[in-house]
Formats: C-alpha cells, structure tokens, sequence
C-alpha cells in the first residue's frame, strides 16, 4: 500500500475534548473522525486495526464452536415488551417510531433478537448446544459519552449467545466462551486480567469481566497480592464487607412525605444538584423506610437498577415492583423491599443495595454503586468500604486496587430470557424443557483504544504487531531517486511475500515529517531507505517499541528477514 493513495490526515494537535491519551491519539493518528457526542467514523488506518482484533475474534469464536451470523440493528419493541426490557431499560435504549407509529429501538445488545431466533428455529435436545455470534454495531444512549472510542455511543461489539439444555451444557459453553477471551486478548498483546463480576440477583459468581490494566480505566479492579483473587470493585465490596457492612439509613423523618416529594426536595436534602438525580425511590424495608438515590451519571452495573433510570418523581415501590425490578430468585419468601444505604469510601460515595428476599439475611442480595465523587455528604466521611492493604477474602493476604479497562464480558444468563420469551426444546424422553443461556461480549473497538492506552509514548502510539493497521512502514527518503525507489519497492515485495502487511511512505514530503508521521502511527517495524544509506550499502531498521534501531547491509537484507 502507498501512502499516497492511502488517506491518513494526521494532525499535530489533539481535539480539544480528548482526554486520554487514546482518544487523542487516535485522533492525531488520522484513526478517526468525530461527527457527533459518542459517534466516530473509522478512518482508513482506524478501520485496518479495528479489522484485525476482529478477526482474531472471529478466529477464536469459530475455533470455540460458534456460529457467525448479523443480526438487524433496528428491532420491534414487542420483542423488548415480550422480555420485559422496555419498560426497565432505561434512557441508554434509543426509542423511535415507524412511519406506522411502531415503536423501535437500535439495539444496544441483542439479547431478544436472538432468543426469538432460536426458538423459531430449534425444537429437539439434538440441536443443542448452539452458540451464535456477530461482530456488529451497537448502540448505546450512554449519559456520558467520552474517551473516544472507550465509551462511545455508537461503537462496535462482537456478542455472542449459548443456548443449552441443561446447567451441565452451559457451564461447558460459559468454560469455552472464557478460554477463548483468554486466547484472544492473549493474542492481541494485552496486558489483561478475568475478574470476577457480579452477576446480581442472577446468582452465583458466574460472570467474568476482562480487563485491560490502564490508568485511564474506569472501573476498580480489586487482586489479591497472595493469591489467584481478582474482582471488580462491587463483587469485592460485596464478598469482603457481607454483614459488616456500614449501613446508614436515611431516617425517614428526614425525607419528604413519600409519594409527594419532588426531586429538588429529595436533591436538597441529599445535597446534590437535581440534575444529578435520574430517579428517587422510597422505599419500605423491613417495615423501614429508606430513600433510593439512582444517578444516571454513572452506568448501574446491575440491569436491574437500570430499570428505575425512567420517571423523574418519587414514588413508592410496593413488593411486586421490587419482584419485578430485583428478578428475585424465585423459591424464596419474594423480595420484602430494597434497602439502600450511603456509604463514603476515600472520598467516594457508594450507594449499598440490599434486596432483601426473606427474613434470613443470607438471602440478602448485596449491590453497591459508585457514585460520583463530587457529591458531599456531610457527617459520613469516617466510614470506609476495601481500600489498599485490606486482607483478601480468600486468602487473608493484602489486596491492592488497580484501574481497569472492561473490555470483554462473559455471562450465565441462565433462564431469563429463555423463560421470558418461551425458548423451548424437546428432551430425550420427549419434556418440553426450558433452554439455558449465557452471553458473552467483547467491546471490539474499545480494544483498540485500550490497545493505545498501554502502547504509546510522547511521539505516538506504540502498536503490537497482532492489531497494528499495517505491521511495517517503509520511509522512501528519496523519493526522486531511481535506486531508492527500485529498493523500497524490492523490500515492499520481499516482507509482503513473508505475509505482512506494509506501507510505503512515498510522499512528497520532508523525511523529519515522515519520521514524525511514522512514530504517530505506530507501525511497529519502520524501515528507511534513502540514497545516503544506500550509497553506505545500507538501510535502517527501527523497531517502534523498543526504539531500537539497526544498520541492515543492503546485500543481505533479504536473508535477515527469510
Ligand atoms: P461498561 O461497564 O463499560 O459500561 P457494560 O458492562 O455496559 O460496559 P456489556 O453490556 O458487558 O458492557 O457489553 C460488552 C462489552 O461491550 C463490554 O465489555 C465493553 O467492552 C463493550 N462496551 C460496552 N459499552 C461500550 C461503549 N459505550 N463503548 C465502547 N464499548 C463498549
Ligand atoms: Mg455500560
Ligand atoms: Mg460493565
Ligand atoms: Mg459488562
């Protein structure tokens, strides 16, 4: 490929919104194009990286078993009423109608699409397990769009869905899915690590996030420095804190009469701006009550509190409401209410949510939310969930905190929407059972951001070869001189014939730009040619991330890279 023909409008200063290093390098590199809040187009060079870590999922999904296929973007909400969702996702789904005033939404996740797919389709336990995928564009009205490609609105995502009989069936599907997320971002080069997640009221510590060790991360990885331990933040407070949790309620003399109380009441009393509160909820628990703050600043790990992302008053939730809300497990007394408590932790607020399902605290199902730091709440400064050093919940040895970057996720669904949508098949003694599902995602642009944020320095990006847009640059530095030329286009042959992919600088520029052009990009392997070299019976290798440079004799420059 010539750089000439090939359109990469780099740009010496970063947009000014950018605020890590990712989106702005990216950016700079000619990666991308903003064209709106959350929503990029992928420039030449940006589409070559995102093609290649896609790819490598592709690769690893279909050694793993599943099944490519490309669902619809747009999708009928009766799927999403059939489910449940549309009315307990919140303003993250984006509603429109038809010229028939049909209600729609682009899909955030597919989920639906799928289930109404198999159980159109499969009928027998011979059919089983399937896993189906697709690597396809999703949308997501997400409250705070940023970091360029890491939270974006419109991004790119590879889902999968496994469909079992049995709970045997999926944990052989969910152990398939995890090996290949470890296969695949070992093989994009990342620095990663499976934690632990916490699967809400679905149960069990069946769902793993992936995630990519960066500064700039906005998650909470908790590891243990003893032993094989590693969670998200929430699954750590939950498993680490239990029953000694601090718990404040908020003394209900305090709160406005329930059912009446508006949001800047509730803001005041709280102390928080208005517009910091998507949804207020009072609750009774245990004959008590107790005030829901939901901020929508934050994305609510747990689908279930998204739910309540939707009105803008305060209501009363009365037990069925919290059944529907929580997804409590069914076979227990049934939720009594929600207790959710204020914790700050280094300066951090925390919302702790308990759904309590019966009289035995066992059954209490423990959330907590992070909340945004800048909300001061006077009078709760002393208290403290995990931080650095607290022993280990398996071990007893120190943990320690680190920032992460979520960048795949695998999940038991188990029956929910197996159930919910009436995804059925016949067992071998001729039952109708109810299929078991799981579904596992991998935020496929984010990857290349995340790649950015652990490869880079002052002068560009630093990409490892497996997802570079092209795994070598020649720099013709003389453009205008016969030699030069006859050798950039030999060596152009030469590494192509190895199965690389090259780029050649052939513009018409000053070598000092090309030089800065190429450590922006971040090719990892540069070679210049230039009629001085070469007169000297040489070219120069320069390996990007190690900035190692070397003098290859022209003469046995083929044989260095046979
Ligand atoms: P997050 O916690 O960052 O909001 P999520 O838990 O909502 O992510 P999932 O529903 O688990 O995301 O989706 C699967 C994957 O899609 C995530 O692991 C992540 O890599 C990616 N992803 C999710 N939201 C975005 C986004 N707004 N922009 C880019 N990638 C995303
Ligand atoms: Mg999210
Ligand atoms: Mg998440
Ligand atoms: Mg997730």
């Amino acid at each position: 490929m010539r750089w000439s023909r090939f359109y990469i409008p780099t740009l010496k200063e970063a947009p000014s919104d950018a605020e890590v290093v990712s989106h702005k390098l990216l950016t700079r590199a000619g990666m991308i194009r903003k064209l709106t809040s959350g929503v990029y187009t992928y420039m030449p060079l940006g589409l070559r990286s995102i093609s290649k870590a896609a790819s490598i999922v592709r690769q690893e999904m279909d050694k793993a078993g599943a099944n490519e296929v490309s669902m619809p973007m747009v999708q009928p909400a009766d799927l999403w009423q059939e489910s449940g969702r549309w009315d307990f996702y919140g303003p993250e789904l984006l509603r429109f109608k038809d010229r028939h005033q049909r209600d729609c939404c682009l899909g955030p996740t597919h989920e639906e699409v799928i289930t109404d797919i198999v159980r159109g389709e499969v009928r027998s336990y011979r059919q089983l397990p399937m896993n189906l995928y697709q690597i396809q564009t999703k949308f997501r009205d997400e409250i705070r769009p940023r970091f360029g490609l890491m939270r974006g609105r419109e991004f790119i995502m590879k889902d999968a869905y496994s469909f079992d009989r049995d709970q045997q069936g999926l944990d052989v599907s969910y152990q398939a899915m995890y090996d290949a997320y470890m296969s695949i971002f070992s093989r994009m080069a990342l620095s990663f690590r499976p934690v632990e997640a916490d699967s809400g009221s679905i149960g069990g510590s069946f769902s793993h996030e992936f995630m990519v060790l960066a500064d700039t991360g906005e998650d909470t990885v908790v590891v243990c420095k003893e032993c094989s331990y590693a969670a998200n933040i929430e699954r750590a407070e939950v498993f680490c804190t239990g029953d000694e949790c601090d718990r404040l309620d908020i003394p209900f003399e305090e709160t406005a009469t329930p059912g009446k109380c508006t949001v800047e009441e509730v803001a005041a009393f709280l102390d928080v701006t208005p517009a910091a509160i998507i949804k207020t909820l009072i609750y009774v628990a245990d004959g008590e009550p107790v005030v829901a703050l939901v901020r929508g600043d934050r994305e609510l790990n747990d689908i279930k509190l998204k739910n309540l992302l939707h009105a803008d008053t305060l209501e009363m939730a009365t037990p069925e409401q919290v059944q529907k809300w929580t997804n409590a497990p069914v076979g227990y007394a049934g939720p009594v209410g929600i207790q959710v408590s204020r914790i700050v932790a280094d300066n951090e607020l925390r919302l702790a949510t308990d759904w309590i399902t019966g009289a035995n605290k066992a059954d209490t199902h423990l959330k907590h939310v992070s909340l945004k730091r800048d909300v001061k709440l006077a009078g709760f400064a002393d208290l403290r969930l995990i931080t650095e050093g607290d022993a280990c919940p398996k071990c007893g040895g120190a943990i320690s905190l680190t920032k992460g970057i979520e960048v795949g996720h695998v999940f038991k669904l188990g029956t929910k929407y197996s159930e919910a949508m009436n995804c059925k098949y016949v067992d071998e003694q001729g039952r109708e059972q109810t299929m078991l599902m799981g579904c596992y995602g991998i935020g496929v642009s984010r990857v290349v951001a995340s790649c950015i944020e652990q490869n880079h320095d002052a002068d560009g990006i630093k990409f490892p070869p497996p997802i570079a847009p092209f795994e070598a640059l020649v720099l013709n530095l003389d453009i205008r001189t016969e030699d030069v030329c006859a050798k950039v286009d030999e060596i152009e042959t030469l590494l192509a014939a190895q199965g690389m992919d090259v780029l050649v600088d052939d513009r018409e520029e000053r070598p000092g730009v090309k030089f800065k052009d190429a450590d922006l990009i971040g090719i990892p392997m540069q070679i210049v040619v230039g009629g001085k070299g070469l007169a000297r019976g040489v070219v120069e290798v320069k390996d990007r991330r190690t900035g190692e440079k070397a003098e290859l004799p022209v003469q046995g420059f083929a044989e260095a890279f046979a």
